[in-house]
């Protein structure tokens, strides 16, 4: 690790403790160990210190012994320390937090951002008010025998009710409840029959506080029994990490819940790890049903309260099981016998807007590792680096080929291009409308699936040819036609609607591309009947949308539920039967070498979605490249052959996991610094890999798909190499060299194992 002392040649007063930081400090800095914290300060313990006359809490990641230098200059002093269950817990994963620094080439202050961030570690515990009955006699004397006391019936029967409740409750909890008023409980306690006390309570995310429907008793199958045994075998001696390859709805979640139960019968923790939140509600309570209340949560959308609290619970070991998305992976529970991550393909994984830019599956194996747990990655559609893994013998595979209910899905392939041959224009092939008439007669439910948000694709002005972009970025404005704005998805700007063209004043104005809100009208139009749900991010943008939405989908509120590819993950409805693909290439063309693999993922995961139950489904794909692999394989249920069409052309290329690469940003307001950096760096790696025997090879560097982002110009290049080695060193060459001369108003962003190609 390098060290960067704070000041240079100073005296050390007994011992020194370099200190790293969650926030925007890079370095890391040295700090006496005043007299009252000596011996009590290790490595990962979390302190609090003065930086640049703000205090901030930061962790020790080294304790230095004493060293006498000539400068008189005293080190700042650590002013507080937190210890207990924080620290040790810290300390057992100082570990895992440095490998992440350093593979993902971040400050290692910046991984203890989960667990030591402001919001986190500043946060208090939520105390309320509550009344405890006071039993002053024997057990055996009924309230009735005492001295008079309670002198009213609304007394009396407060007093009972209170003394029936397992736990003290506040006023607003016994007002609901028992409808006591806040009199009588004052009456009570001058009288000496309750007492008031302060109870910590514990702020739950939503999907904790309300009840959860029982999971209904399930007898494992042989072969997930089988996986179950294998994984189990190895909970003493884990070794390497499982892929569990199971079809959409071969039972993966009774898998991971029955290796749950046992580990945490063992005494050790759980942790599940989960794509996104639109996942949660129904994962979460499927755990909870199983496993009861040891489950907590940690999700994006929680309030700094709940986080905090949902860690303490974690951390004090009061709760032993989590279930969260990829930032759960860093949380601070210590003897951890099992880490689940579930969908371990989803790119989601991967924090690719902020250092730490680690990708939390692959840092679930190294936790494993570290701490000893059996570690399962499971998925309907492995990412071909997991798969691969698993046919090397790096991981063990475990299969399960099975299915609940009805079987896979037939899927049927639509040709666009033969719809618009024959004079179709719409975005619903006649055989999907004439299906989903069918289905909805017969009273069962649809998904449809279209991932592209808002109205319109693009804007055209049939005039003069005008096409309209966002004045910050180097992509066109979407149309939303509920609050007649055009909108920029990556800055954020809005402007009213045009009514003429800019240019040359036609009126003739064309919203091209389907969106999912033309869709959702589309489909309204068509089928006026029909109870439509619409989810997209712009209507889960309230907390608890995504679960009120699947809810009332799930409870039958609507027949239709449109939305992006929130809908294609995880979710369990058994009344669905017909799920549309509007449109299966929205992906296929974009930028990306994982293009197809996605394509594929998406196809195949919303695919799953129909005939979960007992009724057998259809999946309709509509698309204008049908004898694309990706859209062929899905089709055909065949991951295999997907895998054997498309791991060739990864071989051929050298890209992952053929060997490793990186990606390499360089943002700035001016297109000519930004580019004159970036092709530094270039020829600097270039000449440096000449020397190494071509170890490493430079894609690159050219303008970023996404050229430029709020007035932010954009260049990008990759590194590829079969030398993981190599690859780190130029990487470290690439930020020394950024730290030392970037221009001023430019940013060098490495992306390690990246899955945004933008
Ligand atoms: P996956 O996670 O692989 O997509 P799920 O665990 O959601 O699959 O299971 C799909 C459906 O099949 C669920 O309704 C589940 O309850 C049912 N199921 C799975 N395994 C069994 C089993 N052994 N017995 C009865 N039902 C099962
Ligand atoms: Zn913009």
């Amino acid at each position: 690790m390098i060290t960067i002392s704070q000041k240079k040649n100073t005296t050390f007063y007994g011992r020194v403790a370099a200190v790293a930081f969650p926030v925007a400090i890079p370095g890391i800095y040295d700090y006496e160990i005043p007299d009252k914290f000596i011996d009590r300060v290790t490595p990962g313990q979390p302190v609090l210190v003065e930086v640049k006359k703000s205090r901030i809490w930061g962790v020790a990641v080294e304790i230095k012994a004493d060293s006498a230098v000539a400068d008189k200059v005293k080190l700042k002093e650590i002013i507080d320390i937190k210890e207990g269950h924080w620290a040790d817990s810290n300390k057992s994963l100082l570990k895992l937090y440095e490998w992440i620094a350093r593979y993902y080439q971040c400050p290692v202050g910046r991984v203890f951002r989960p667990v030591v961030g402001k919001s986190v570690i500043n946060k208090k515990a939520k105390t309320i008010t509550v009344y405890r009955y006071i039993d002053t006699q024997a057990a055996s004397t009924s309230i009735n025998r005492r001295d008079g006391g309670v002198n009213t019936d609304k007394q009396r029967l407060a007093l009972e009710q209170i003394k029936s409740c397992p736990e003290p409750l506040s006023a607003a909890q016994l007002a609901t409840r028992f409808g006591i008023a806040a009199s009588t409980l004052s009456a009570l306690c001058k009288k000496g029959y309750l007492s008031k006390e302060l109870k910590t309570v514990f702020r739950s995310a939503d999907e904790l506080a309300f009840p959860f429907a029982e999971e209904k008793e399930v007898i494992l199958s042989a072969e997930q029994l089988a996986c179950v045994e294998r994984v189990a075998a190895s909970f003493n001696t884990p070794d390497k990490p499982f892929l569990l390859y199971g079809i959409t709805g071969s039972g993966k979640t009774h898998v991971y819940t029955e290796l749950a139960k046992r580990v945490l019968a063992a005494g050790r923790g759980v942790i599940i790890l989960v794509p996104e939140i639109s996942l949660t509600p129904q994962t979460i309570s499927r755990f909870r049903a199983a496993i009861g209340d040891a489950v907590t949560v940690i999700h994006s959308r929680m309030s700094d309260g709940e986080r905090r609290d949902s860690l303490q619970e974690i951390v004090t070991g009061r709760r032993r099981a989590v279930v969260g998305v990829r930032s759960a992976l860093l949380c601070p529970m210590e003897d951890v016998g099992l880490i689940v991550v579930d969908e371990e393909h989803d790119g989601s994984y991967k924090q690719s807007d902020t250092d730490p830019r680690y990708n939390a599956r692959d840092a679930a194996v190294m936790r494993g590792h570290i701490q000893g747990a059996a570690v399962v990655l499971g998925s309907a559609t492995p990412s071909l680096e997991s798969y691969r893994n698993a046919l090397t013998g790096k991981y063990n595979l475990l299969t399960l080929t099975d299915r609940f209910g009805a079987g896979l899905p037939a899927v049927k392939i639509v040709d666009m291009t033969v719809e618009h041959r024959e004079k179709n224009w719409t975005a619903m092939s006649r055989y999907l409308a004439v299906r989903l008439e069918e289905e909805l007669s017969l009273g069962r439910q649809a998904i449809m699936l279209l991932n592209r948000r808002g109205f319109s694709t693009s804007l055209l002005c049939r005039e003069c040819g005008y096409t309209h972009n966002c004045p910050n970025c180097s992509v066109n404005l979407r149309y939303h036609k509920a609050d007649t704005v055009l909108k920029c998805h990556l800055c954020g700007h809005e402007e009213p609607a045009l009514e003429s063209c800019p240019k040359c004043g036609g009126l003739k104005i064309k919203y091209k591309g389907t969106g999912i809100q033309k869709a959702e009208e589309m489909i309204r139009e068509r089928f006026p009947a029909a109870r439509i749900l619409r989810m997209d991010q712009d209507t889960t943008r309230r907390k608890g949308s995504h679960a009120a939405i699947l809810d009332a989908f799930a409870s039958g509120g609507a027949d239709i539920l449109i939305g992006t590819q929130m809908v294609a993950k995880g979710l369990n409805f058994p009344n669905v039967t017909l799920v549309g693909v509007l449109h299966a290439d929205t992906g296929l063309h974009f930028p990306d070498f994982r293009a197809s693999e996605r394509t594929f993922q998406l196809l195949t995961q919303v695919a799953g979605r129909a005939g979960r139950a007992e009724l057998a489904g259809e999946v309709v794909v509509q698309t204008y490249c049908p004898g694309d692999a990706a859209v062929r394989f899905a089709a055909e249920h065949d991951y295999l052959s997907f895998y054997e069409h498309e791991i060739k052309h990864r071989r051929e290329l050298s890209y992952p996991p053929f060997g490793k690469i990186a990606r390499v940003v360089v943002e700035g307001g001016d297109e000519a610094v930004v580019a004159g950096f970036i092709g530094k760096a270039a020829r600097m790696i270039g000449v440096n890999a000449g020397t190494d025997a071509g170890k490493i090879k430079v894609l690159g560097p050219t303008v970023a798909a996404l050229a430029r982002v709020d007035n932010v110009y954009r260049y990008s290049m990759i590194l590829k190499s079969s030398s993981p080695g190599a690859l780190s060193d130029a990487l470290i060459e690439i930020r020394k060299s950024a730290a030392s001369g970037i221009p001023s108003g430019c940013k060098c962003v490495v992306d390690v194992d990246p899955q945004n190609m933008l």
